[in-house]
């Protein structure tokens, strides 16, 4: 489409979507809404009652909306539907970019699909190559990967892409920007033309939807507008910390508020979340840390110990703050401001999931304020001056 000002393209809902207000309007299989009601799901979210129909319907589509509202159901319900239970090929391939996205994708098609028999492998970086191998040797319907990996795989011939119905993409402004485009399309290079191509997202820029149609065939739009995408229900305070600093005193105070729930702490690079982790420990508080440098098995680790509430006080680059859903944190603490907008909203969403309460500080230089300013302005929302009584809100 010719954009006269040059102007990256808005994104606007299809018109006439069908919205479904139960589960069984979707005539899904028997097994499947079994596995959906087992799993605890009793009703769909807006975003599911708008984009599982289109999708199991077989066209291509683009839904967008906030973190936490149920978009990875979205495509794992209707990547259950798709499929062929007697094919014992790959049909849908579902790429996220880190690899606790994609392992958390598996295990919720694993998890809805309880009652189905459908294979599904997580094909992810940092893992045996072999068992890899030997998992989509055996026949697997539904991998959910890290794009290298997936594309490793790929071009082995071991992952084979003939039966492949639907390409699924989550995260996929982040997907589609830097690092991975290239992997994405190298990818698809590989698919069946065919291939129906789903695009999941919290946020869409308008370079990455104006990329959309060199591989997208007239997509149906969900949005699930932005004044629903407001940070409601979490509470948003900063504190004035005046310099880089004065930080650390800030957060050894609040640290035994901390402790009464679960916090995530987030710094903008890893060396920093390394030596907060560090400093932290020195003075005898438990944290944990994580960031994409650890060696995937000390991942695992940290996220099985902070989900279980072994360890509740985790410090993490954004890497962490993709999607992760852990139900419990409800104290998200941002010691450096994030660098962008959308992270923000990535961040402070995951304590709002389903309508839960959650509690945002953010530490605020004295060069900041604007920022602060800004964020408030953008997302249409109040960030107040923490209060002494934090204890009484949490
Ligand atoms: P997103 O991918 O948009 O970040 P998720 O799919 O991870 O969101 O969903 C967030 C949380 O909400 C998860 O704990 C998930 O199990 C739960 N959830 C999703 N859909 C429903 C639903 N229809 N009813 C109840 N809980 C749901």
């Amino acid at each position: 489409m010719s954009n006269r000002n040059n102007q990256p393209p808005q994104f606007r809902e299809s018109r006439d979507l069908v919205v479904c207000s139960t589960f069984e309007e979707m005539n899904l299989k028997p097994d499947l809404l079994k596995g959906i009601y087992a799993y605890g799901f009793e009703r769909p979210s807006a975003i599911q009652q708008r984009a599982i129909r289109p999708i199991i319907q077989g066209r291509d589509v683009i839904a967008q909306s906030q973190s936490g509202t149920g978009k990875t159901a979205v495509f794992s319900i209707s990547a259950l539907q798709m499929l062929n239970p007697s094919v014992n090929e790959t049909q849908v391939l579902v790429v996220s970019p880190t690899r606790e996205l994609a392992e958390q994708t598996s295990k919720v098609v694993g998890n809805i699909g309880d009652f189905m028999n459908v294979r599904c492998h997580a094909c992810i970086g940092g893992k045996s190559v072999g068992a890899d191998i030997k998992a989509l040797d055996s026949g697997v319907q539904i991998v959910s990967g890290t794009p290298g990996r997936v594309f490793d795989m790929i071009r082995r011939q071991n992952l084979r892409t003939l039966k492949l119905k639907a390409l699924i993409i989550d995260e996929a402004d982040e997907m589609l920007s830097r690092g991975f485009k290239e992997q994405i399309y190298d990818i698809y290079r590989f698919l069946p033309p065919s291939t129906q191509v789903v695009l999941v997202s919290a946020t869409l820029p308008g370079e990455v939807l104006q990329m959309t149609n060199r591989f997208m065939n007239d997509p149906v739009r969900v949005l699930v507008k932005r004044d629903e995408l407001t940070l409601e229900g979490i509470k948003q305070f900063f504190i004035a910390v005046e310099k880089e600093e004065w930080k650390f005193d800030t957060l050894v105070d609040l640290y035994d508020t901390l402790t009464i729930t679960q916090a995530v702490i987030f710094c903008n690079t890893k060396q920093k979340v390394e030596w907060l982790a560090e400093k932290m420990k020195e003075q005898n508080f438990t944290v944990a840390a994580m960031h994409g440098s650890l060696k995937q098995e000390e991942r695992d680790g940290v996220m099985e110990d902070f989900r279980s509430g072994s360890s509740r006080v985790l410090i993490a680059t954004d890497l962490w703050g993709r999607g992760i859903d852990v139900q419990q944190v409800s104290l998200v603490i941002s010691y450096d401001l994030p660098t962008n907008r959308e992270l923000y909203i990535h961040r402070i969403g995951r304590s709002g999931r389903f309508g839960r309460k959650g509690v945002a500080i953010n530490f605020v230089k004295a060069d900041e304020t604007k920022t602060l300013t800004e964020l408030e302005q953008h997302y249409n929302t109040q960030i107040a001056e923490l209060p002494a009584n934090l204890q009484d809100i949490l």
